[in-house]
């Protein structure tokens, strides 16, 4: 089967004025459908580039990026937003929610925004807030929750799009320790349950050692690329 996410040989450069700077360099990694990867790295190493690129947020310079069947390169602007509204989700480290809207409002903005039917919005907005752990606190605004609750939110937020792929940056680097590690239980087994691949930025060592596999970057370059013997005890 094809992998979900595919990087052959991607380099990305930014260039302003006359300087380039070389994000990544010939990056090539293949990501399965269910995979769990933790991507690290020094800063400045390539990381966030590297998800923007997943993400279909931008193309890459030379290279090719495959997602789920299609080559970056080859979409126009609305062909890699069709993309990513149809496959791809994102949880932020500072949760980006909307500080007006509810939690459950926060949820359904972007199946409604997609168009979805309102009924069919709300109960699956309410069922995954369940499930994430926050039913209880659902009508109440971002600034009337902690930062687990926040990021449970954030979660169902991106749930609501039914992604094939959940990229996620520093997902756990706002929360202490101990809610960190309730949020990456809570991203590995919502995903799994969904057979959904995640791609997550860290620095946390402990972080990445729950995930099925850890890509290490250096300079735009992949220094390491090791699969964690899975735990089942948590
Ligand atoms: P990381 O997430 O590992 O800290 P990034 O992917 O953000 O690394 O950045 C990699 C390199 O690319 C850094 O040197 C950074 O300064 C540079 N960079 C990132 N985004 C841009 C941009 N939009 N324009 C110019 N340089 C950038
Ligand atoms: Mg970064």
């Amino acid at each position: 089967m094809e992998p979900l996410v595919e990087l052959k040989a991607a380099t990305k450069v930014y260039s302003r004025g006359a300087t380039t700077l070389t994000a990544l360099a010939g990056l090539s990694l293949a990501i399965p459908e269910g995979e769990f990867v933790a991507v690290v790295g020094p800063s400045g190493s390539g990381k966030s580039t590297l998800l923007h690129l997943c993400g279909a947020l931008d193309r890459p310079t030379s290279g090719e990026v495959r997602i789920a069947g299609r080559s970056l390169g080859e979409l126009d602007d609305d062909g890699l937003t069709r993309l990513r509204r149809d496959t791809i989700a994102f949880v932020f480290q500072f949760f980006n929610l909307l500080p007006t809207l509810s939690a459950r409002e926060n949820v359904e903005l972007p199946a409604l925004l997609a168009g979805r039917v309102e009924r069919e919005v709300r109960a699956d907005a309410a069922r995954l807030l369940d499930e994430v752990g926050v039913g209880a606190r659902r009508d109440h605004k971002p600034d009337e929750l902690s930062g687990g609750e926040l990021q449970r939110t954030a979660v169902a937020r991106a749930l609501i799009m039914r992604p094939r792929l959940l990229l996620a940056d520093e997902p756990t680097g706002n929360l202490d320790s101990k809610t960190g590690d309730e949020i990456l239980r809570l991203l590995r087994d919502v995903c799994a349950s969904r057979g959904a691949s995640v791609v997550m930025v860290t620095h946390d060592p402990k972080m990445a050692a729950r995930a099925d596999r850890v890509v290490s970057l250096k300079d735009g370059r992949l220094v390491g690329d090791v699969h964690n013997v899975k735990e089942n005890a948590s």
